[in-house]
């Protein structure tokens, strides 16, 4: 049953919680649902989960019409340009803005739908390659110009720590994601919040947790594994 795996998940998160002298409303899971079929989502969804996170426009749209109307959508996978008027409407917040480019884009799309789109920026923070998300570096720069943009709100910052064995190894990474993030704050820059913290996954949620984490995006612990071969 998913239901079981989500109970786990939620005493997971009550002991990092605890270990942390943290408050367990200021922590957000999101059921991480990829490439999952609808029932399983409505399961989760009668268990009491309102907030489902998927990595691709075309599977948020389709999803969201079937699905009941008080779901949270969180859009956590790389985002083309071109897909940011389908999305910005439906998704609640916008994980995975990693260029200036697309902060414009997500701006100007905002402004004819006179709406407002929370976006977090995404850090690559182990510098990989293989990983989309603003250096380091980059985040203060990116956050100053998107700043002077109408119609968005930088909520906080995101990350995918390197998958790892022991994810103790990743605990150094959030700590310093965290830090970021309240430098940031501390600028009082426009337009900018800076409470978010989106970091752990199924491997490292627990330590993500400890480490300030206000968002954790939880997929195989809930749903179990990715058949990719299975979709569509
Ligand atoms: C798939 C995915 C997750 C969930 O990963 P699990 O290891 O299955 O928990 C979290 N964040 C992002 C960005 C993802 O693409």
């Amino acid at each position: 049953m998913l239901k079981d795996n989500l109970t786990i998940v939620q005493e997971k998160i009550k002991e990092a919680v605890l270990r942390s002298n943290r408050n367990l409303d200021d922590i957000t899971l999101i059921a991480v649902s990829k490439t999952k079929p609808l029932p399983m989502l409505e399961e989760i969804y009668q268990a009491g989960i309102r907030e489902f996170g998927e990595n691709k426009v075309q599977e948020i749209v389709w999803k969201s019409n079937d699905l009941p109307t008080d779901i949270h959508w969180h859009m956590i996978g790389h985002l083309q340009r071109n897909k940011v008027k389908s999305i910005i409407n439906k998704a609640v917040l916008i994980h995975s803005v990693d260029s200036i480019r697309l902060a414009k884009q997500i701006s100007d799309e905002a402004i004819k739908k006179e709406i407002t789109v929370k976006i977090l920026l995404e850090v690559n923070i182990a510098n990989e390659e293989s990983k989309f998300g603003f250096h380091k570096e980059e985040v203060l720069p990116a956050l100053l110009e998107i700043s002077k943009m109408p119609n968005v709100i930088t909520m906080g910052l995101m990350t995918s720590a390197p998958f790892v064995d022991n994810p103790e190894d990743n605990r150094c990474h959030f700590r310093e994601l965290h830090q970021l993030c309240v430098d940031l704050k501390a600028k009082n820059i426009d337009n900018t919040n800076m409470s978010f913290l989106s970091m752990g996954m199924t491997n490292d949620y627990e330590i993500a947790i400890e480490e300030g984490a206000t968002h954790i995006r939880v997929g195989t612990a809930i749903f179990g594994e990715r058949n990719y071969i299975n979709i569509e």
